[in-house]
């Protein structure tokens, strides 16, 4: 892909029901009458992976899912696997939000497990990273963010197709951002991380940044240096926004 392209993906969190189908259908229907070249990705709860994934079948917009166990099958009341994601139609997982790191207490260990998940079946993980505001009030923003990238990003991501989203936690949800200096500060370091890690093929990964990104600063945002795309919560379940959000990116 080419680093120009922009990845925006759409977290739609625990929201929609059938109807909702409707916003990814009117997404889809206006990217392919623009030909936007932009790679748009929507996560819709689990529920809804299948049909969302029936509804834009052959069109312009991926679908992935939110989370998956890290074992594929088992007794895990409650949980969905890679493996069953990857069977409703999901080609793409969310990992490691912060909303699951504090609900569910899941460490660094718990979401590189998964992403190993996720690649045994297919799914193209999108690994979430970032720090609580105590962090960026004491200057640790970027070591905390490397710190759970180097235990969130397992060895055999290597070679492989994946995304890394930089969401500070004070900023999901909130309408509050970083600025884009601290947003570039935090991706250089993101990509220094992948590169020494993962030698010249951990320039390829795109670094998304989410966190309040609506159509008014997603320009700005998109335009920061090794931005390579947005994830977004809130103003992803109106298409109208959302499109605003991706036209943004050209
Ligand atoms: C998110 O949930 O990943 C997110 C970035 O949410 P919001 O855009 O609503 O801040």
């Amino acid at each position: 892909m080419k680093q120009s392209v922009k990845m925006i993906v759409g977290n739609w969190k625990m929201n929609g029901l059938a109807a909702q189908i409707d916003e990814a259908r009117e997404v889809d229907a206006v990217l392919r009458s623009e030909q936007a070249e932009s790679r748009v990705v929507i996560c819709p709860p689990a529920t809804l992976i299948h049909r969302v994934k029936m509804a834009l079948e052959g069109g312009r917009v991926e679908v992935g899912g939110q989370d998956c166990h890290a074992e594929s099958c088992g007794a895990f009341t409650g949980s969905a696997s890679a493996e069953m994601l990857a069977d409703a139609g999901a080609t793409l997982v969310i990992l490691g939000h912060s909303e699951r790191r504090d609900a569910f207490r899941e460490s660094d260990a718990d979401v590189s497990a998964k992403v190993e998940s996720a690649l045994a079946y297919g799914l193209e993980p999108i690994i979430c990273v970032g720090e609580r505001s105590a962090d960026r009030d004491t200057g640790r923003a970027v070591e905390v963010v490397t710190a759970q990238v180097a235990g969130s990003l397992p060895a055999s991501l290597e070679g492989k197709a994946f995304a890394v989203a930089y969401e500070p936690i004070w900023a999901i949800g909130t309408g509050r951002t970083p600025t884009t200096g601290e947003i570039a500060e935090v991706h250089a370091a993101i990509r220094q991380a992948l590169v020494d890690r993962f030698g010249e093929g951990g320039r390829a990964a795109p670094i998304l940044y989410g966190g309040s990104v609506n159509p008014g600063n997603a320009a700005a945002i998109l335009r920061t240096p090794d931005v390579g795309g947005a994830l977004v919560g809130g103003a992803s379940l109106k298409a109208h926004d959302f499109l605003a959000i991706i036209r943004a990116a050209h």
